[in-house]
Order: structure tokens, then sequence, then C-alpha cells
């Protein structure tokens, strides 16, 4: 029930478990963090606590410069390590963390059955993580312009983040009905469902509207709608203390 994400200098693994632990209060059952580091992209994730998933990551791989984090609230498929976020695309580049529900996920993934996918969960995150790795594939396009194509696709709600193996400098954001708040540092960028894991860092933010995909670089913030016109990203000033 809450996503956070961090790309920049810092240690990103760190900023994205304190994040899930800010967001603890929104509820879930599960907890889980993708990163890219030194060995590739890593998954790591738990049914349970968020102390739990930081217990079973300690001692692991988890230096990094790029993370995602997601907090679950189960719709499709039990709560359990399999069905905790993030899922992967089928070629195993993409790892994406989701907020919300696929509602046709069931003819989406009938789809990709038939082109020979496979699936590890029972969810519908998972459905919509192979659909865009196959719309990137087999038309030999950017994860940008394939989440673009995919959500067009795509009947209910949603926040996504996504980190690409073979593009480690970028994260790819999209949303509609669920929040996402995009925090502006100094050459980094930090991604939450709320202000709350944000504001410790920085006070400018953008929160993205429905419909916009997000590419997010360290130095870099593009926002763009769903027919892929660069919008312009406005900047608030936060005026919360925690
Ligand atoms: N529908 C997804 C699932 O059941 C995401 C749930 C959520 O918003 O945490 O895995």
């Amino acid at each position: 029930c809450g996503i956070v994400a961090y790309i920049g200098e810092r240690e990103a693994y760190p900023i994205v478990l304190k994040g899930l632990k800010r967001l603890e209060y929104r509820g879930y059952d599960s907890a889980g963090v993708a990163l890219y580091g030194q060995q590739g992209l890593q998954v790591y994730k738990k049914k349970g606590k968020v102390s739990e998933l930081e217990d079973f990551v300690a001692g692991k791989d988890a230096s990094a410069h790029i993370a995602i984090g997601h907090t679950r609230w189960a719709t499709h498929g039990e709560p359990s390590d399999r069905n905790s976020h993030p899922h992967k695309s089928q070629d195993g580049k993409l790892a994406m963390v989701h907020n919300g529900i696929i509602e046709n996920y069931m003819q989406l993934k009938q789809e990709l059955l038939n082109q020979g996918h496979t699936f590890q969960s029972d969810t519908d995150t998972e459905v919509l993580v192979h659909f865009i790795g196959e719309i990137k594939n087999s038309n030999h396009y950017s994860t940008e312009e394939a989440v673009r194509i995919a959500l067009k696709r795509v009947v209910g709600a949603y926040v996504i983040l996504i980190i690409d193996e073979d593009d480690p400098t970028t994260l790819i954001a999209a949303r509609k009905g669920s929040p996402l708040v995009i925090g502006v540092g100094k050459g980094e960028h930090f991604l939450a469902s709320d202000a709350s894991p944000i504001v410790e860092y920085t006070k400018e933010v953008v929160y993205v509207n429905d419909y916009e995909i997000a590419i997010i670089r360290k130095d870099e913030l593009i926002l763009k709608n769903i027919a892929n016109e660069i919008q312009s990203p406005y900047i608030q000033q936060l005026d919360i203390e925690l």
C-alpha cells in the first residue's frame, strides 16, 4: 500500500527502507525492494513487516544508488513471499512495484500465456510487468515507450515504479488513481506515495498527475503525458515538518 524510490549519489537502500517504515501506517502485509548494485539487479521481498525484510536483507548485497520499495496490501493473490513485490518481466530485466489494481489483468495474462510467458506469482502486477516487457522486446522500444503503450491498454488504478537492468541510471514511474510524489533534491530524486518519506531530505516536490509518466535520473526529471507530450513539472514547496 505504499511505494518509495531513490536515485542519486547516496546509498539508496537505507533511504528506501526508512521510507517504507514511514509508510507503514497505511497498512500492508508484505514488503520488498529492488536495487541495482555491483551484482546487477537484485530483488528482496518478504511477507510480513518491513523489519523482517530488513533482517532478510542484512548481510546481502544492498549497496546501490537506485532502489525501489513497496509495501503490499494484497488484492490479487494471497500474502506470501512469492506474491510480494517487486515483480520481474519474463526476461528478468525489468523490476516493478505497483500499488492499485489492474482490472483487465486476466485478459492480458491469457494473451501473454499464449505467447509463452510463465508466471511466478498470482498477482495482477506481474502480468503488467510482463506485458510491458513483451511490448518492449517485440518492438525494440525503450522502456519508457513500452510503459506508455502498455498503459493505454490497462484498465484500473496504479502507481508503478520500474528499474530497467539495461539502464540503471533511469527510474520510470507512472500513475493513474494512486498517488505519487517526487521530491527534487540536488542531484537526486525521492519518490513516494506521500510526502512523509521525502520531507526530511527536500521540501521541493512535484505531484505527478493521472496518466503521466515520469523519467527520472539523478539530475533530471522529465514528465510526459500518455500522448508523449512533455509536461513541465510544477514544483511545490512542502510546508510540513516531521
Ligand atoms: N494488486 C497488487 C497486488 O495484489 C498491488 C496491491 C497493493 O496496492 O499493494 O499485488
